[in-house]
């Protein structure tokens, strides 16, 4: 898994990641949490499916107002995707820099 993310983080298609599909057998985070399209689309979590969305830096969840690039899994600890999904492991980021725009952020919610 370590070299499937190596190559990743320099630019490898998610189709070379043999297969890897972590939800294969789960219900997505973004199907759980009902994400809209404009986020589905740009979340690393629907983009990387080979990695779990609490192993991914800046997903969509993870970012705050403030212009944060999503590192802090303090929110993942309390979701319910995890506690399912996550079998009491503890968190550890795996995938950096495909992260979210936190300005998309701003923009979703104002399309509320
Ligand atoms: S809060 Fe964390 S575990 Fe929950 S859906 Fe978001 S990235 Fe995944």
């Amino acid at each position: 898994m370590a070299e499937v993310i190596e190559k990743t983080k320099k630019g490898t298609p998610v189709e070379e990641t043999n297969g890897v599909n972590f939800w294969a057998d789960k219900q997505a985070c973004w199907e759980k949490c009902h994400c809209p399209e404009m986020i589905k689309a740009e979340c690393p979590a629907t983009n990387y499916q080979f990695v779990a969305c609490w192993e991914i830096e800046g997903t969509y969840c993870k970012l705050d107002d403030n212009g944060a690039t999503g590192k802090d899994t303090s929110i993942c600890e309390v979701c319910r995707v995890y506690k399912k999904y996550g079998n009491g492991e503890p968190i550890r980021i795996k995938l950096f820099g495909k992260g979210m725009d936190t300005q998309l952020k701003e923009l979703a919610k104002t399309a509320k």
